[in-house]
């Protein structure tokens, strides 16, 4: 999606909100440079996962091609391998899931948003979370910065 109809969507549903989450956006520095001039944040949390770790968590998922669940060789296997637990349909690995694809999506995302990361780094309100701890000690974090930075 062009910058200026992600930009418009976002400036629109912040209008009329009293608080908001915003997840995976900004992702480039125009898309920052729009929301800089639209609101002021809070918290701005970067959850810090290695290049190798998340080739495995994005190569890992598969889905039914029948009803669409999602599931993970690692994380979330299904009782039996390859099939659907919902519905007994087969699990496919999505053509965007496989590694040369990732790979691609992971160069266009340190591209883009490492420059957005750099932008907010220095700003009041940043925090790094490890994004490779356990999903709870994960949320245990995020909550304390929340706590510590949000206006009440
Ligand atoms: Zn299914």
């Amino acid at each position: 999606m062009p910058d200026a109809v992600v930009d418009a969507i976002v400036e629109e549903a912040l209008s009329g909100a009293g608080g908001f989450v915003l997840d995976g956006y900004p992702r480039n520095p125009t898309q920052a440079e729009t929301l800089t001039e639209v609101t002021d944040l809070d918290v701005i949390l970067s959850l810090e996962v290695g290049h190798e770790v998340l080739v495995d968590r994005l190569t890992g998922r598969r889905v039914c091609d029948d009803c669409g669940t999602n599931y993970h060789v690692e994380f979330d296997q299904p009782e039996q391998e390859g099939v659907c637990d919902e519905c007994g349909g087969d699990l496919i690995q999505r053509g965007d899931d496989q590694r040369e694809a990732v790979e691609n999506r992971l160069d266009v995302f340190e591209e883009n948003t490492q420059p957005v990361i750099d932008r907010y780094r220095d700003q009041n309100g940043f925090v790094e979370v490890d994004g490779e701890q356990s999903p709870g000690a994960v949320w245990t974090e995020i909550r304390a910065a929340i706590d510590e930075h949000s206006r009440t």
